[in-house]
């Protein structure tokens, strides 16, 4: 069995949500007063060593860790060791910094080099405003930290009319500063962000047409099945765009989902999943067969989850 779905897209990445807890309140992402899953439900280390061995045996090739925020996760540092032995072309983490220095180590030991590291402000009070929290500086420190130590660090920054629009240019000096690339994400329809937000929503295209007003953007290349389309500014600062919503990239998209609590999905915009915990391998080939019926052609409108439920 190979994993090429009815589209003929084949399916090479996987993104692992650890854990939906976690210790920041963006509010695109959940509710001050959100309720998480109990503990118990989660996959255990060997349960997710196992489905992942798995994938790599049908042609798996890269997954990336996530939540929630995984670096809450009880367990990370078994999870990451049990993973790195799997021989998968890239294992990467995606995280809100703020754990990260106390892990640089587990994550040099296990090869885990590729870090997107989420960053909304550059500015105290409006980091507060976004995040509910007040660790700007811990997060900053922990960017620098890792560039320093020779990790691949993106910063991945949703860019949102009347919350953080006045600090693009900012972020442009941030990445020149810094020596890392920055990538300004559109808003997307998921969860809460769907209704209460919408009048928050900035395209790519209007933020790279500012950002012309003040600097040229020369086009970089990216592998085919790249969310993002890069430009190196006139001033050196390596820039990205992930234009979820104004340029959906479903086409290209090779991508499967697992939650904490066992269920992957073909899509990050679809409620239903399989679940697959604690069923035998042989069953699982089976749930593997009938996803790969079930990933959508073209961008699903909108969906009513939140997104650390799923793992972004
Ligand atoms: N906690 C980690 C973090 O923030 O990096 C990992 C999980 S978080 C859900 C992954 C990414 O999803 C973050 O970069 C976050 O900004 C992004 N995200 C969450 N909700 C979003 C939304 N409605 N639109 C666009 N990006 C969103
Ligand atoms: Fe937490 Fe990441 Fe969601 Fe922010 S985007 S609340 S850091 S899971």
């Amino acid at each position: 069995m190979n994993l090429i779905d009815d589209h003929g897209r084949r399916i090479k990445k996987l993104r692992v949500s650890l854990t939906d807890k976690c210790n920041l309140r963006c509010h695109y992402c959940m509710p001050v007063n959100q309720t998480f899953m109990d503990d118990s439900n989660y996959l255990s280390p060997d349960e997710i060593t196992e489905i992942v061995g798995e994938l790599v045996g049908l042609g798996l090739e890269e997954v990336r860790l996530t939540g929630g925020e995984p670096l809450m996760r009880r367990g990370f540092s078994e999870i990451v060791d049990k993973l790195s032995g799997l021989g998968l072309k890239k294992l990467a983490l995606t995280t809100n910094g703020i754990y990260l220095d106390k892990y640089l180590d587990v994550l040099k030991a296990a090869r885990v080099f590729h870090l997107n590291i989420s960053l909304d402000s550059l500015d105290e009070e409006n980091f507060k405003k976004i995040t509910f929290a007040n660790h700007l500086k811990k997060v900053v420190a922990n960017i620098k930290l890792a560039h320093e130590a020779g990790f691949i660090v993106r910063v991945n920054t949703v860019m949102m009319k009347g919350v953080n629009d006045h600090e693009l240019f900012d972020f442009v000096d941030f990445a020149n500063d810094v020596g890392v690339e920055v990538r300004f994400l559109e808003l997307m329809r998921i969860g809460f962000a769907c209704s209460d937000q919408k009048d928050q929503f900035l395209s790519a295209s209007e933020m790279m047409k500012l950002l012309k007003t003040k600097m040229e953007l020369k086009s970089v290349s990216s592998p085919h099945d790249s969310t993002s389309f890069n430009f190196l500014t006139s001033s050196g600062a390596q820039i990205g765009f992930i234009a979820s919503e104004s340029q959906p990239f479903c086409g290209q998209c090779s991508r499967w989902r697992l939650s904490a609590d066992g269920i992957l999905r073909a899509c990050l915009l679809k409620d239903d999943g399989k679940k697959i915990q604690a069923m035998t391998s042989e069953k699982r080939m089976e749930m593997y067969r009938e996803l790969l019926g079930m990933k959508p052609a073209m961008r699903p409108v909108e969906v009513s989850h939140h997104m650390n439920a799923i793992g972004g």
